[in-house]
């Protein structure tokens, strides 16, 4: 089987995204890989499709144990034979997860580093041919990285035991050059392969408010999108559960996830969010990693996070399976006060010395000033966002709250030869007006002022841009003094002049945009992605799904995304050909799930 095939059938998905195919090829061809890309990006199913085509075992060291679980289970429901090994395996579980491995029955074992050093992992170790280790969130091994982990360190010496070196495959979210460094130094990787796809996501919209009313603000977004599954982060405990009680007071159903919170609560609370009982989820960054829940349509924060890279992690877990989604922080200057505190508390990690404690507060504190650059500047935040990540972009996206609320872009090219051409008209009668007067004649005003002139009769370009209004005129004005095509005198009253670029302007073929100020600014997206399906046949399916899942103690989403959903609901298959073109349907589900979902899609036709 082609990894083409594996994908089709296991995955159900017709192509690779970005950059998921190469970095493919080159584990199968034994090399060491390093895959930087966004989270939502597809980073899975890099190591799966080679792990079920490589002979032996892949051991996937990941760093929550609490997902794991449906990781795996996610994985079994399309028919890959997948386990983990973690502590919150029961003793029975654990020794027949064992046998399983034993037995050859396993191609995809998940591990938290802490495992890798007891004897039951050692043991694997030396029996079973490992071909490939995948480290997932591979930067928690820097001390550069936003969430270094000491059990990381770990891993190298796993490594370094195994009779026979497997092809190593590191993954990360975050693409600074120290942390990829640090990645291939300390797993001790290989002239890796080294991919790094774009980091822009384009179906997010990124919005910054500075509300005085954090909680009428929060309120507002969440209401303008019940019954949508979203995320609100706070920056601490206190606040989780302040905010959580007073949406639950003003009729929102949501529920809580700190650290605090005894582990059988957290449990529920994640799993009563996750298989869409209840849609808002109020939350420490403690939630969220390794959560694969696709049909997230909106995160706020409702505090500005410590670094970009935390916040674009966090912001994108909305909108995972692609359809349009809201990523939208509230920002204060507290925040800044509360993470600078935090930043000092941190700073007492024992486990390194002085020096290293030093650098990592001095590089702590340089990342929270380029969070507070994003949340205060007035341009377009998805630009600065992936010029952090190492991008170059226009500096104009049109799904930011600063392109959307502030500037649009226009081309203004024609508009442009207006201008020149009029000051041209002008200067041959030998008359030089600056910005305002010339505003005035290309709008053909009546004032007085000009009537001696007899404009109207005698120049071709006066009130050519009577259509456009006095503010835009001369912004376009400006626009055009600033990107030099005209000039200006000197003085006190300066005029417009001309020079080498308005002649080209006239003459060649250019185009010319410029940002305005819209007059009227949206608050936000998320148009429901539902919305283009048949609302009857798609509730319908979903509560098949929901049947299917709550049958086999699994969330929704490992049935089927809700993009799969909406897809079905489009394409209306009526045979197993037909079902399998849906977009996520591969054999095995075909075989598990077609039929109960086809009848679904007769009896709503
Ligand atoms: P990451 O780990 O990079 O955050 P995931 O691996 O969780 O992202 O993938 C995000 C979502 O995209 C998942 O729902 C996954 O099934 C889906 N996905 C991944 N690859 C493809 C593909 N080639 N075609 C369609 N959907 C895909
Ligand atoms: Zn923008």
């Amino acid at each position: 089987m082609t990894a083409q095939d594996v994908l089709q059938q296991y995955f159900g998905y017709d192509t690779f995204r970005k950059g998921q195919g190469e970095l493919i090829a080159h584990i199968l061809a034994g090399e060491d890989t390093v895959g930087i890309m966004p989270t939502g990006a597809g980073k899975s199913i890099c190591y799966q499709v080679p792990a079920l085509m490589l002979p032996g075992m892949t051991v996937v060291i990941s760093p929550l144990i609490s997902l794991m679980h449906d990781q795996v289970a996610a994985l079994r429901a399309a028919g890959i034979p997948a386990a983990y090994l973690n502590s919150s395996l029961s003793a029975e579980a654990y020794r027949s997860t064992l046998s399983d491995v034993y037995n050859g029955r396993v191609k995809i074992l998940y591990a938290a580093p802490e495992r890798l050093e007891t004897e039951s992992m050692r043991n694997i170790a030396k029996e079973i041919p490992i071909t490939m280790v995948t480290v997932d969130e591979a930067h928690c091994v820097s001390q550069w990285g936003q969430d270094f982990r000491p059990s990381y360190l770990k891993i190298a010496s796993f490594l370094e035991q195994l009779p026979c070196r497997p092809r190593i495959s590191a993954f990360t979210a975050t693409a600074t050059k120290e942390v990829c460094e640090d990645i291939v130094r300390i797993l001790g990787l290989h002239k890796p392969f080294t991919l790094t796809t774009g980091f822009d996501r384009e179906n997010l919209y990124f919005g910054v408010q500075q509300p005085r009313d954090k909680f009428r603000a929060l309120y507002a977004i969440v209401k303008k999108r019940a019954g949508q599954s979203g995320i609100v982060y706070c920056i601490s405990r206190r606040l989780v559960e302040e905010v959580c009680e007073k949406l639950c007071a003003n009729g929102i159903p949501a529920t809580r996830y700190h650290a605090g919170l005894p582990d059988e609560e957290r449990a529920r609370n994640q799993n009563a969010f996750i298989c869409d009982e209840i849609p808002v989820m109020v939350a420490t960054n403690a939630f969220g990693m390794g959560i694969d829940k696709s049909n997230v349509s909106y995160v706020v924060h409702y505090n500005m996070p410590k670094n970009m890279e935390s916040y674009y992690q966090e912001a994108g877990r909305a909108g995972r399976d692609g359809s349009p989604a809201d990523c939208i922080l509230l920002y204060s200057g507290q925040d800044v006060r509360t993470n600078r505190f935090m930043i000092e508390q941190s700073s007492e990690n024992e486990m390194l010395d002085a020096a290293a404690r030093a650098r990592i507060r001095s590089l702590d504190e340089e990342r929270l000033r380029l969070m507070t650059y994003y949340c205060t500047r007035q341009e377009c935040l998805r630009s600065y966002m992936l010029r952090y990540f190492g991008e170059t972009t226009e500096n104009y996206c049109g799904n930011c709250s600063c392109c959307r609320t502030n500037y649009e872009t226009l081309d203004m090219t024609i508009e442009a030869k207006k201008i020149v051409s009029c000051i041209y008209r002008l200067h041959k009668r030998d008359l030089h007006f600056g910005i305002g007067g010339l505003t005035d004649i290309l709008r053909g005003s009546q004032a007085d002022k000009y009537t001696r002139y007899r404009f109207a009769e005698t120049l071709s370009t006066f009130g050519i841009m009577q259509e456009t209004s006095e503010k835009l005129c001369r912004e376009m004005i400006r626009h055009l003094l600033s990107e030099e095509w005209i000039t200006q005198s000197e003085g006190k009253f300066p005029v417009l002049q001309l020079n080498m670029n308005s002649v080209k302007l006239l003459r060649e073929d250019c185009r010319i945009t410029i940002n305005v100020v819209k007059e009227a600014p949206p608050e936000a997206a998320a148009v429901s992605a539902d919305a283009a399906v048949d609302p009857a046949l798609l509730a319908a399916l979903k509560a098949c799904r929901a049947a299917i899942a709550s049958k086999e103690r699994v969330p929704a989403y490992v049935i089927f995304t809700d993009a799969t959903l909406r897809d079905m609901a489009a394409k209306r298959p009526q045979n197993d050909m037909g079902f399998l073109s849906v977009s996520g349907v591969g054999r095995v589900k075909l075989e598990k799930y077609g039929d109960a979902f086809m009848k679904v899609i007769r009896e709503n036709t």
